[in-house]
């Protein structure tokens, strides 16, 4: 039997209690033997926004996962170059997975709007789609896309919520625990100084606010480092090397850790024992 990889694409930024939840309850419900988190390289959806460095973004996920032996983490989006798109990476993983069977796990939110996406029809041969339901999405809206955008033949034949098409693959509708938890109302409150504990793990609590990822206090702009000179690969700059670090040491509110002030970040990874 081919083995079962979810596969959870994402920006992550950072990730969440709601990306983890869903994954784990999808690889139950599916049988799935192992599902991979894949931050995105250079994502596409996301015009107008500075996203945090791939370096930060993904340490949070390493945080995020370790100790879970069922959950593993690809930086394939990394490695292709230019902008991500699902369709490469879904190829890429094909020939890294050699015969593995492929899971595409995406949101509601995500899945109504997949026909923007690079070769979107394409998607539906390459990996079985989960979608996952989000507060404020309606499920009802799935059958109806899948027809008008993807094929007629997508059809519920049990209406138990499995799509299923003579050629592509089914779409599965998952039944799971709807948590409303995004990244951007993540971003908001830490911006803003508020507590954002219990919709990340702790490790992922603790990372945010040693490395300030999403506070600037001295600026006031929630501006992040990314912005503040950081590459591509979660490095910075020479010229700017220990410069922009210092307003950052200081000590925060309510026994929040000291933020690492002029250490840059070399883009190492996390300890997560
Ligand atoms: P942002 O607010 O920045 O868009 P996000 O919370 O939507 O962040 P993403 O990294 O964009 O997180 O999401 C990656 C995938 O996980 C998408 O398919 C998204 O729909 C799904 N997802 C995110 N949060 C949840 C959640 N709470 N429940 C179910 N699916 C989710
Ligand atoms: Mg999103």
């Amino acid at each position: 039997m081919p083995e079962r990889f979810g596969i959870m694409g994402g920006t992550f930024d950072p990730v969440h209690l709601g990306h983890l939840r869903t994954a784990e309850e999808a690889i139950d419900v599916l049988g799935l033997d192992r599902m991979l988190f894949i931050p995105a390289g250079s994502p596409p959806h996301k015009p107008g926004r500075q996203i945090l460095s791939f370096q930060h973004r993904r340490n949070m996920l390493e945080l995020a996962i370790c100790g879970n032996p069922r959950f593993g983490l690809s930086d394939i989006e990394w490695r292709i170059p230019g902008k991500s798109y699902t369709v490469n990476t879904l190829r890429g993983l094909h020939k890294e997975l050699q015969g593995g069977e492929l899971f595409f796990l995406v949101g509601l939110d995500a899945f109504l709007e997949m026909d923007t996406w690079f070769e979107f029809r394409e998607l539906f041969g390459l990996a079985c789609m989960v979608v996952l339901r989000r507060p404020g999405y309606g499920e009802k809206d799935v059958g109806d896309f899948l027809r008008k955008k993807v094929s007629e033949q997508y059809e519920d034949k049990s209406g138990g919520g499995v799509f299923s098409h003579p050629e592509l693959r089914p779409v599965y509708c998952l039944r799971n625990t709807q948590l409303d938890i995004s990244s951007t109302g993540i971003r908001e409150l830490a911006a803003s100084g508020k507590s954002i504990r219990y919709l990340v793990p702790e490790s992922v609590l603790r990372y945010i606010r040693e490395e300030c990822v999403y506070t600037d206090r001295a600026g006031g702009t929630g501006r992040r480092k990314e912005d503040a000179g950081f590459g591509r690969d979660g490095t910075r700059g020479k010229e700017e090397k220990g410069t922009q670090f210092g307003k950052f040491d200081e000590q925060r509110g309510e026994g929040d850790t000291v933020c690492k002030g002029g250490v840059p970040f070399q883009g190492a990874r996390p300890d997560c024992s």
